[in-house]
């Protein structure tokens, strides 16, 4: 599954086209919406280990700010691009509008291998990232989180770097944090737990139950451990989940028919969220190719890794069974992909749906800063499904009314609500 060719931007402006159509915008709030209100593309210079300068390209993109300030992650990658950025920050623009947050969509990344560079070396990047940009983010403007390869820790060195430059405390600049620092309990399992209570939410209304319906998934970093985690408190099993392995370069699916064992796994599981394949063996697994995850015979199939996996090519391997897709990476699915689960009937949570748990525990980071006041575990955790659980139903009850798609029904209510802004405000 590679994603070689592919252009993410392309694929949210054709989302947002048919949108725009179907909504009957006018010209002036296509052309605002289809493109990002702001850019930033610059060099980060970072003296390595060795003493040797190395320069680093870095980004930032504002999508769209009229509901309230961008908020979006910043990613480590060696294949980041500026369309990946584009497409990214739009597709957080409706994230947050469907899940009615007041907050518009952002992202960052930084072309670079934390593999490959020591943690002083990455602290330097952090840093470096936010000179660039100091004047251009912020609590009221722009305001970053952990993305692909980004933690906590460069969360905390880039709030550093932003209250060094502006001489004042700024909890709410960055969200992310380490618990203890601004950091919201909660956060860590936010994305993945939020998938998991649409799907709950999904099965529900198909009179369906998580223990009659195994799942299978694509990666097992932050997103999938804990889906997988919450998963099986509600008396469901995951039977396969697939990574990246950073020494063949290629990814492996690992399955175990009755149930693979989280805790277990997540022992011999290095911190990017890489299985280590001998000791996988040892433990029972069966270790095959990466695309098996997709084969599966399960009722919820959940690419939780990145973009680009499921397409017109691997659509013909789901098999019949299968009833749920709950997109936990960001666009994990293609149009033409779409096309065939809409004809086959399977039902689609789509990413900016389903993984909005992460923006919106973010969300409740920076209401916590504000206030200075942090809420227990359990109530970060209660108010995040109240709000995944009415997003969902939002959506479905659409979707059912008018007989939508569920990508398409999402899409419906959070370019309404951004059209609606840009209109209230007198942009467009
Ligand atoms: P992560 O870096 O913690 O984990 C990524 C996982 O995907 C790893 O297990 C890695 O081995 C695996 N992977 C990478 N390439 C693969 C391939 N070709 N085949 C199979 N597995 C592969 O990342 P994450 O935070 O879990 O994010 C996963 C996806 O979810 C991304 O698309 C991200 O943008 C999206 N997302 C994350 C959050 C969040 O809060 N973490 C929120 C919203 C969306």
């Amino acid at each position: 599954m590679s994603t070689e060719g592919f252009n993410p931007f392309r694929m949210a402006q054709a989302q947002f086209d048919k949108i725009a159509d179907q909504l009957d915008l006018d010209e002036s709030t296509r052309e605002l919406l289809r493109n990002p209100m702001r850019e930033y593309q610059f060099s980060i210079p970072v003296r390595m280990d060795d003493g040797m300068v190395k320069v680093f390209r870095g980004f930032r993109v504002q999508h769209n700010d009229s509901r309230g300030p961008c908020k979006g992650g910043i990613r480590f990658h060696p294949q980041e691009t500026i369309d990946t950025v584009r497409a990214l920050a739009t597709w957080m623009t409706w994230k947050c509008a469907v899940v009615d947050i007041p907050l518009g969509g952002g992202k960052g990344g930084v072309i670079c291998d934390p593999h490959n560079l020591s943690m002083r070396e990455q602290e330097q990047i952090c840093r470096g990232w936010v000179r660039q940009l100091a004047k251009n983010v912020g609590p009221l403007s722009d305001v970053p989180a952990p993305d692909v390869m980004t933690s906590a820790q460069h969360m905390l060195w880039m709030l550093d770097e932003f209250e060094q430059i502006h001489g004042a405390k700024y909890p709410g600049f960055i969200t992310g944090k380490p618990v203890g620092m601004g950091g919201s309990l909660g956060r860590t399992e936010a994305t993945g737990y939020g998938v998991i209570f649409t799907v709950r939410e999904a099965l529900k209304q198909m009179n369906l139950k998580p223990e009659n319906h195994t799942m299978s998934v694509q990666g097992f970093g932050n997103v999938a451990q804990y889906a997988i985690k919450l998963y099986d408190q509600l008396g469901g099993k995951t039977i396969c989940v697939s990574c990246w392995d950073q020494n063949d370069s290629t990814s492996y699916s690992f399955k175990k028919a009755d149930g693979i064992d989280i805790d277990a796994l997540l022992k011999i599981t290095d911190r990017f969220g890489g299985i280590d394949k001998d000791k996988a063996r040892d433990i029972g697994y069966e270790v095959l190719p990466g695309d098996a995850w997709i084969e599966q015979d399960v009722g919820v199939l959940m690419p939780a890794a990145l973009e680009n996996q499921v397409t017109a090519e691997t659509i013909q391997k789901v098999q019949g069974g299968v009833k749920i897709i709950a997109e936990g990476a960001n666009g994990p699915t293609t149009p033409e992909a779409d096309a065939v689960i809409s004809e086959r009937g399977i039902f689609n949570i789509p990413d900016f749906l389903a993984n909005a748990g992460g923006v919106t525990c973010s969300y409740f980071e920076q209401v916590q800063c504000n206030m200075n006041y942090f809420w227990e575990k359990e109530e970060v955790l209660d108010r995040l499904d109240t709000k995944m659980t009415s997003a969902f139903i939002a959506v479905s009850d659409l979707a059912k009314k008018q007989n939508l798609y569920m990508r398409d029904a999402a899409y419906i209510i959070a370019v309404g609500r951004v059209a609606q802004a840009c209109r209230d405000r007198g942009w467009v």
